[in-house]
């Protein structure tokens, strides 16, 4: 062993505090409303960030699911086995109530500061693992659909809001606990569902679906919303695992998908084979009943996103403070130093951006201004944090060196999963046309949004002639082609006004070199003032 003692590796990255040892999520969460979780985030930090966890993350993503889709004699099975790691994640975010902690039980949203409050955790997890989140988001973000077929979902709702997590095969009335999943995807059109092909005819007590979903995430779950051609239309629908009967479901699990991150997590493809299912919402309301449930899991990318970034910085953050380069540690080398604090302040204002959304979530049933720009920033959160998040873990990579490259560092696992979330529930284009569809329905609306946002960071550096180039491309879109410019520049003028609203030490910092920059476009090279380095470091270091 005292050959090893001149290695000059960094010490494992195990036993972090990450709610303690991050002083801007501290600052954010008591700005957006939820001071009084301190303590409680606090224990919810040392456990997330403990030698265990990090070990039972690798497990779970090291031992992918395995689908049984028959047994030894040919019968149907159609169930996924996970390894114990993963259910283990399951346990302590359904036990920390993070797929319902924002409902009731009855389907009412809870009171300020609950989404806030769930943010906060997501971003730790995430940093920990992130495939098991997809149940956790999938189930909370259901109920803002089924809350609204209370005659059909009232029962099973009181299940999906305890805290206990049963993964028992069993029908859903005689478990303690119901996850949900969401089966909308089909071959044929994942961003246009309109095209989706799967049928639904009534029956006696519910309706028969019969088609083929592309993608189905969680597929152990216990129930799924699912999209289907009923004769009005595109019409949402509950699908159970098992009849009301008793007898097992008709949905039949083809394939795992092979995925390049979130490897915990099974995707298949599901048939539906007269598959029975209740209707939620109207025939042809399929798509608006849905769009409730998108918002909430957009949120949930944006933030789990964050996280993931947080959780690279850390890496980054930690490696660079116990290695020696050139006789003294790397994070006091200048040119790492301007990388490091750069990286940081991205991270600030993404989370800051995150919380500000899930605030105006909080506050979207009490006041109409807050529920216009939680519509508008959900998909400009969601675009701009998610699509940062690959570009910046690679960064962070580089920062851990030839280490960050290789699997038993947590880096590569958080480099595959960075580019799902700008994937699903929404890719980049479609989240731009999103806005621009808001656009056209609330026009006033948006532009208030742009305005009160506008006004909040105006003197700012560049926020006045980003908001300028905003309200333009916004007011006369000519055609979808300017989207993305503005709907980039919206993110980062909303992501400057938020740091400002959380009073962010270094919010000039962020809008002159973001905003206003005239530097680089790589991480480090941005102009970012020698001044701000050393602060931004110090808030950003986990120890
Ligand atoms: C790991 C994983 C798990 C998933 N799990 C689920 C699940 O559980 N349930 C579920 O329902 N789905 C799931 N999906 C599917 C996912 O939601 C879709 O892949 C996504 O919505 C994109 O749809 P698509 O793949 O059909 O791509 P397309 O719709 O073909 O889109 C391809 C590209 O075209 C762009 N585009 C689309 N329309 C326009 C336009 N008008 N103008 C310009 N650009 C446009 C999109 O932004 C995208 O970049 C999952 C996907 C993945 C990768």
């Amino acid at each position: 062993m005292a050959s090893q003692e001149g290695f000059n590796q960094s010490p494992p990255y195990v036993d972090v505090d990450l709610f303690a040892s991050d002083q801007p999520l501290k600052e954010v969460v008591a700005a957006n409303g939820a001071e009084d979780e301190a303590l409680l985030l606090a224990a919810f930090g040392r456990r997330w960030g403990a030698a265990d966890m990090i070990e039972q993350a690798r497990l779970a993503n090291e031992n992918p699911p395995k689908l049984h889709a028959y047994d030894a004699k040919g019968f149907r099975r159609d169930v996924v086995e996970y390894h114990p790691s993963y259910h283990h994640f399951l346990k302590e975010s359904i036990g920390a109530n993070l797929h319902a902690s924002t409902w009731t039980a009855e389907g009412e949203r809870e009171d300020a500061p609950a989404e806030v409050a769930r943010a906060a955790r997501c971003y730790m997890v995430a940093q920990v693992e992130n495939g098991h989140m997809n149940p956790v988001t999938m189930t909370r973000a259901a109920v803002a659909a089924l809350a609204r077929q209370p005659d059909v979902t009232a029962e099973m709702l009181k299940k999906v809001v305890t805290r206990h997590y049963d993964s028992s095969f069993r029908p859903w009335e005689e478990k303690f606990g119901l996850t949900l999943g969401i089966a909308m995807t089909e071959r044929q059109g994942g961003t246009d569902v309109r095209t989706n092909i799967t049928r639904a005819e009534p029956t006696s007590d519910g309706y028969e679906l019969t088609g083929h979903k592309w993608f189905v995430s969680a597929p152990m779950s216990d129930a799924f919303l699912a999209l289907a051609q009923a004769k009005d239309g595109p019409t949402a629908f509950l699908v159970p695992r098992f009849r009301p009967d008793g007898t097992v479901n008709a949905l039949e699990f083809q394939r795992l998908k092979d995925k390049l991150g979130n490897r915990s997590n099974a995707s298949t493809e599901m048939e539906f084979d007269k598959a029975f299912g209740w209707r939620i919402g109207g025939e042809g309301d399929g798509i608006a009943t849905i769009m409730a449930s998108v918002q909430l899991t957009r949120a949930d990318c944006a933030v789990g996103s964050a996280g993931l970034m947080r959780g690279a910085l850390a890496q980054a953050l930690y490696h660079a403070r116990h290695r020696n380069v050139f006789n003294k540690p790397l994070s006091d080398q200048p040119l790492m130093r301007a990388v490091l604090a750069d990286l940081a302040l991205e991270v600030e204002a993404a989370l800051a951006l995150a919380l500000r959304l899930c605030r105006s979530l909080d506050l979207s049933a009490a006041k109409d201004s807050e529920r216009a720009r939680a519509r508008l920033l959900t998909p400009v959160a969601k675009y701009w944090i998610c699509k940062q998040a690959p570009a910046f873990v690679a960064e962070a990579m580089e920062c851990v060196g030839g280490n960050g490259f290789i699997e038993e560092s947590v880096m590569p696992r958080l480099y595959r999963e960075a580019p799902v979330n700008t994937i699903w529930e929404g890719s980049g284009n479609v989240l731009c046309l999103d806005v621009l569809r808001m656009l056209a329905q609330d026009r006033d609306a948006a532009l208030g949004v742009v305005a009160e946002i506008k006004k909040a960071a105006g003197d700012l550096p560049g926020a006045k002639e980003a908001a300028s180039f905003v309200e333009q491309s916004l007011a006369n879109p000519g055609s979808d082609f300017v989207a993305r410019a503005a709907v980039e520049r919206l993110a980062l003028l909303a992501a400057a006004e938020a740091m400002r609203a959380a009073s962010l030490p270094f919010t000039e910092a962020f809008a002159s070199t973001r905003l206003a920059g005239e530097g680089g476009e790589t991480y480090g090279a941005r102009g970012l003032a020698r001044a701000s380095v050393d602060r931004l470091i110090q808030r950003a270091m986990p120890e």
